[in-house]
């Protein structure tokens, strides 16, 4: 029989991990969640509570904020996730360019990543889980059964990132722009002193630079499959 496992998939930004990610839960009847939308939703509630003053926020309001700060992850239609803050749904606002700008900013106070880091944990005390983001590897689940670090070059994931806010209607920005906030993200992320972004040890690389979507599909339940097999039975609980 297969155990319950814990995936984490890290990587840089705009790589397509949340896409296979949420692949992978479907298809094995797994949990999905996606952290960056946390760290998002925060960024969206600081802007919108006009905790920034250009580049800086306001720590010491958005720590007193924190608790009002409920955050909620629902599965959608057609395997779509939804996020909630506070109950409403900010699925659409937490993607603009608004918030990409800023989110990295947000994401690299301790205080923050705490907070975020405490929820998933309690997310994934049952395991059964496929969480991406940053900091799942070697920070939220530095036991997991199965660590991906994807990776693709700064091109090929701003023009990802580029098509689909043009599929979603949105003209706003152009080319240059998505690549800078791609590369100014990566830069901050990889940076920071707080759980900075980098590849867990033990993790499996994926360069999806040259990959279709099926393809790495394929090689990421590939992964899942033998992960699953050589999983350690679980503890019994006290
Ligand atoms: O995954 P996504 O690009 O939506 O994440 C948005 C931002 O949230 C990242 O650029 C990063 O700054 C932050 N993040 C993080 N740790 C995570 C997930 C996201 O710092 N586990």
């Amino acid at each position: 029989m297969k155990r319950k496992i814990i995936i984490a998939i890290d990587g840089f930004s705009s790589t397509g991990k949340s896409t296979m990610a949420k692949t992978l839960a479907r298809t094995i009847g797994y949990a999905y969640i996606d952290t960056g939308a946390m760290y998002r939703t925060v960024t969206l509630y600081a802007l919108d509570h006009g905790m920034f003053d250009g580049e800086s926020v306001d720590e010491a309001a958005l720590e007193a904020a924190l608790p009002n700060i409920v955050i909620t992850l629902k599965a959608g239609a057609e395997g779509r996730t939804e996020t909630y803050l506070n109950g409403e749904n900010v699925e659409q606002e937490i993607r603009s360019m608004r918030v990409s700008d800023k989110v990295s900013i947000v994401a690299a106070l301790g205080f923050v990543r705490r907070d975020m880091v405490r929820q998933q944990q309690a997310m994934g005390k049952r395991k059964g889980i496929v969480m991406d983001g940053r900091d799942i590897g070697t920070v939220v689940f530095p036991k997991a059964e199965l660590k991906i670090f994807v990776t693709a070059s700064a091109e090929v994931r701003a023009q990802r990132r580029f098509d689909e806010l043009r599929g979603k209607g949105d003209t706003s920005v152009t080319f240059e722009e998505v690549l800078h906030n791609v590369t100014e993200r990566d830069r901050i992320d990889t940076t920071r002193e707080e759980s900075p972004l980098r590849q867990a040890e033990d993790a499996i690389v994926l360069d999806n630079s040259f990959m279709t979507i099926p393809e790495q599909d394929q090689w990421l339940l590939e992964q899942y499959e033998k992960a699953a097999k050589s999983a350690k039975p679980a503890k019994k609980a006290k």
